[in-house]
């Protein structure tokens, strides 16, 4: 895992200008975030940086404003925000190169911070211009990139920089790379997948990355009903890609080549109308759900016997929930193995890394989000990764 630079492997930064990569695309309402985890995830890194001398230079994106100045997404708007949580006053600098950028390094004290606008003004970010990036980097000495969650983007504050000046990753960045790596790269075996969610054709890479790699594929949510479905089960009118059947064969296929124990549910939560503790609601094995109902979470028998699973498995990587879980009692089976695999992790015998936006709601809503090794809010690039792919930005730091 030595494989990039990280911040124990900077010298001396006194004075140094450090440019910051981070992530402040933060949820608004009324002019305010509604969540900061974003900020505190990237608060070590500025405030080691500071503390060390650098002068510190905040590069992020905000919003979509598709290479145009927009005087709703600046990212002066979060900067009160980035204050509090940092407990430190920072300099917002309305520009991301040029003279006024030079003249505010000139005004900033060593550990002073500043914050750079929404590097998406400018078209040469996505467009990942080597030109726009050199203007950037002319005003840095290093760039640390602690933005995992753009790292999907070849752009140039998260893939171009790195060619310009000597990168590094945030804390937030390692961090994130040791626990994905723990997970997937280089896993303690047996490991165990979960994938959920609505839909197979969102996931298929997903699927197709894991059978080769996991030795216990546990599918469920809306997914199990499209390989259910390609099995020959009734699956009545639950979620499901009936034009999936030949690519969910073919990956329990490459399963099976693989060594790999694809897991479907067995007893499965129906129900005739999708809503709240409906008059509906019954339990029954999969060859049983009626032509109009549908299959809105996995059954308790199946739940126990994934448990054990688990509990024989050293590594776990999940990605979305199991069942409807925003609607109860749908989020039964959901609870049921997030706290199993809480309670496995807090025991010592297994590693747990989860990801994706509905699974961090859903684990929050189960009350373990804390108890797993880790939790990505990466959205986007922690699903590439599961999909095997090389991120730009985690490349570029090699
Ligand atoms: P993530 O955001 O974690 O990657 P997804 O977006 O793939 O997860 O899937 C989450 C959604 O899947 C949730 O909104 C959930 O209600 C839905 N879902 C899970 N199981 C079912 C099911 N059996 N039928 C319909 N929707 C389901
Ligand atoms: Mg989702």
């Amino acid at each position: 895992m030595s494989s990039f630079r990280t911040l124990d492997d900077l010298g001396d930064v006194t004075g140094k200008v450090a440019l910051v990569r981070v992530d402040l695309n933060l949820p608004m309402k009324d002019g305010s975030a509604t969540d900061v985890t974003r900020v505190e995830a990237v608060k070590p890194t500025i405030l080691e940086l500071a503390d060390k001398g650098a002068k510190v230079l905040l590069l992020a994106h905000f919003g979509r404003p598709k290479g145009q100045r927009h005087s709703t997404m600046s990212t002066s708007f979060v900067q009160g925000d980035v204050e509090k949580v940092l407990g430190k006053e920072i300099m917002f600098i309305p520009e991301v190169m040029g003279p006024v950028v030079e003249q505010s390094i000139g005004i900033l004290r060593n550990g002073d911070i500043g914050l750079l606008d929404n590097v998406r003004f400018w078209p040469g970010e996505e467009a990942n211009d080597p030109e726009f990036a050199r203007g950037i980097a002319a005003h840095g000495d290093f760039y640390v990139n602690d933005a995992f969650s753009a790292a999907h983007r070849a752009h140039a504050s998260t893939e171009g920089l790195a060619h310009h000046l000597p990168a590094y990753a945030g804390r937030a960045m390692e961090a994130e790379l040791k626990a994905l790596d723990a997970a997937l790269g280089n896993p303690e075996q047996p490991v165990a997948a979960v994938v959920g969610g609505a839909k197979v054709s969102t996931k298929l890479d997903v699927l197709e990355n894991l059978v080769g790699k996991v030795q216990h594929l546990i599918i469920g949510g809306g997914m199990a009903n499209t390989f259910l479905a390609a099995r020959g089960v009734d699956v009545g009118k639950s979620l499901c890609e009936h034009d999936l059947k030949d690519t969910a064969n073919r990956i329990m296929d490459q399963a099976d080549h693989a060594g790999c124990t694809v897991h479907l549910p067995y007893d499965v939560v129906v129900a005739k109308e999708f809503a709240a503790n409906p008059h509906s609601l019954r339990v029954c094995n999969v060859h049983e759900v009626a032509e109009e109902e549908m299959i809105l979470d996995v059954g308790p028998q199946a739940v126990e016997a994934l448990g054990d699973v688990l509990k024989t498995c050293r590594t776990l990587v999940w990605n979305g929930p199991m069942g409807a879980f925003e609607t109860e009692p749908f989020d039964a089976a959901t609870v049921a193995l997030a706290k199993t695999a809480a309670a496995l992790t807090e025991g010592g015998s297994l590693t747990s890394v989860a990801g994706g936006g509905d699974t961090v709601a859903a684990l929050a809503h189960a009350g373990v989000k804390d108890d797993f090794t880790f939790v990505s809010t990466a959205g986007g690039a922690f699903l590439e990764w599961m999909e095997g792919k090389d991120l730009p930005g985690v490349a570029a730091l090699k």
